[in-house]
């Protein structure tokens, strides 16, 4: 096979996967909050939960809100100009394969531009008194576009190792904001964890951005395991809210067990069917989210 026709091939198929990445991070679904995520009746520590007034959830771990979307993205990176739409839990493995997809596209014209470049310089050299507007013209423009390439290339490397290395980290762009989370980033887990909570636990679609079942990140982008700086924290939450607890009259045995079927927070929300459980003493309440939350505010009055 002659090299033109693996050029051709390589050519191809990279920009393939370059315009599939861009068509993919651009039209995913970042991630949005389940409606009512978080909402527990009788939840104590509701006011340390974070909430979004705008689009009135309570917000999960490494979840903001973009006001050029107007809503909530789970683990949002940053929006995105280039794309018109966020980077966050969904589309971020899309974004990292772009930037690589683009990179390796503008390497590959770096690299064939090499001869061309080289002869504009000798034949401008050599004609440098010659007069010859249009010549000259069309030599330097090869010269502008091999400029142009290269320093896109630069700056998508630059872009790309700044990306990477925040996925092996496992932090967001929004979190290296806070100079304090990089020393205490609780979501630091293994290297080879991190990378999968957003390229997925599927080696072949590491490289290939479309959709699979297996391609998908690794978690809901709700909830996310913590190292032992985030147990730590939990602990001496758990510890305080023991000790609240055991002081409280009202927390008696009954609902010592109900704790443990529902967890920690002593009520549950179930997301599929719209049923919200409120365990308040004996009473067990399903109802329909709007009015579970009329009831909540009335509670709240009293
Ligand atoms: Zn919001
Ligand atoms: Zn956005």
């Amino acid at each position: 096979m002659s090299f033109s026709i693996i050029r051709l091939f390589f050519f191809h198929i990279v920009f393939i996967l370059l315009i599939s990445s861009f068509y993919l991070t651009s039209r995913t679904n970042p991630g949005s909050i389940p409606l009512y995520w978080g909402f527990y009746i009788g939840d104590q520590d509701y006011k340390k939960k974070r909430y979004c007034l705008l689009c009135q959830v309570f917000k999960p771990d490494r979840a903001h809100h973009c006001s050029i979307c107007n809503t909530c993205v789970l683990n949002m990176d940053h929006h995105c100009p280039w794309v018109n739409n966020c980077i966050g839990f969904y589309n971020r493995k899309f974004f990292i394969q772009l930037l690589f997809y683009f990179f390796l596209s503008v390497l590959y014209l770096d690299i064939i531009y090499i001869p061309h470049t080289y002869n504009s310089i000798l034949k401008l050299y050599k004609n440098r008194f010659s007069g010859k507007i249009l010549f000259i013209l069309y030599h330097f423009f090869i010269l502008l576009n091999h400029g142009i390439t290269l320093t896109l290339t630069y700056l998508d490397f630059e872009f790309f190792k700044f990306h990477l290395k925040l996925v092996f980290k496992n932090c967001t762009t929004i979190e290296t904001l806070d100079p304090e989370f990089e020393k205490k980033n609780k979501f630091n887990l293994s290297l080879k964890e991190n990378w999968e909570q957003v390229m997925g636990s599927d080696k072949l679609f590491w490289f290939i951005p479309f959709i699979n079942d297996s391609g998908y990140p690794k978690g809901d982008g709700l909830t996310w395991p913590v190292n032992e700086l985030g147990d730590e924290f939990n602990d001496n939450f758990n510890k305080k809210d023991l000790e609240k607890n055991k002081s409280d009259s009202s927390f008696n045995t009954n609902n010592k067990i109900k704790a443990g079927v529902y967890g920690s927070s002593s009520t549950a929300y179930e997301s599929n069917n719209n049923v919200i459980r409120k365990n308040l003493g004996n009473n067990v309440i399903n109802d329909t989210g709007t009015k579970v939350i009329e009831m909540a505010e009335k509670n709240e009055s009293k």
